[in-house]
């Protein structure tokens, strides 16, 4: 079972992924808990271009982030994810191609059908089962990420505009693919939406 976390600054996703990792792991289950960019040697390597690198005239262009995003996923699903569902356990990642699609599309305004055909080529067309997306509003989510000591520089009118294309690319993808994701509003209490996804996991697994 191959389960992604999605959603903006904020809205709590490690903390989710963490809560169902345990769940799983204490019914038994062989979890890999995993994230983009950044889970593999190579992908570390390029998770320092794209969020560590150069600005200003040197600064990353859109489409050679959208190309360094695509090269961390196809390492991560070549050789992380396939294995490990290969041999049957549940992969948990903290992100994954709607990423892509929310950031690189909508938020730097590349067209939204090449990045998806750039990632379905770098990962062979490898869907997740569930896509469980947290939707929280930038303001909110970005308050959260400074109120725990990190993105203040995110708190500024175009950042937000960013942002907030990011959001709706997140909603429109879950609009069009209702059985595939579960969308849940990041400011519930965390158990909440915890057992909300357990549940969801449960019938899934149950199938
Ligand atoms: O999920 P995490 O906070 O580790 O992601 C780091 C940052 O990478 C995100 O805040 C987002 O701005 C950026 N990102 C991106 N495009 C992706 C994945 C992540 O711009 N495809």
């Amino acid at each position: 079972l191959f389960v992604v976390f999605e959603g903006g600054e904020g809205a709590g996703k490690s903390t989710q992924v963490t809560a169902l990792a345990q769940r799983l792991r204490r019914q038994g289950r062989e979890v890999i808990v995993t994230r983009e960019p950044g889970a593999t040697e190579v992908g570390q390597r390029i998770r320092g271009l794209v969020l560590d690198g150069p600005t200003g005239a040197q600064a990353l262009s859109p489409r050679a982030e959208a190309l360094l995003y695509a090269a961390d996923r196809a390492q991560h699903v070549a050789t992380v994810v396939r294995p490990a569902l290969g041999r049957g356990a549940v992969v948990i990642s903290d992100r994954y191609v709607d990423s892509s699609l929310a950031y690189q599309g909508a938020g730097r305004t590349l067209p939204v059908d090449e990045v998806s055909w750039l990632s379905s080529w770098a990962t062979g067309g490898l869907k997740p089962d569930l896509v469980v997306l947290l939707d929280v509003d930038p303001a909110t989510g970005l308050a959260r990420v400074a109120a725990r000591g990190a993105g203040t520089d995110f708190v500024e009118s175009e950042a937000l505009d960013f942002h907030e294309r990011v959001r709706y690319a997140f909603l429109d993808l879950a609009a069009s693919d209702p059985k595939r994701y579960l969308v849940l509003d990041a400011s519930r209490p965390v158990d909440q939406i915890g057992s909300v996804i357990g549940g969801r996991i449960e019938t899934l697994l149950s199938d």
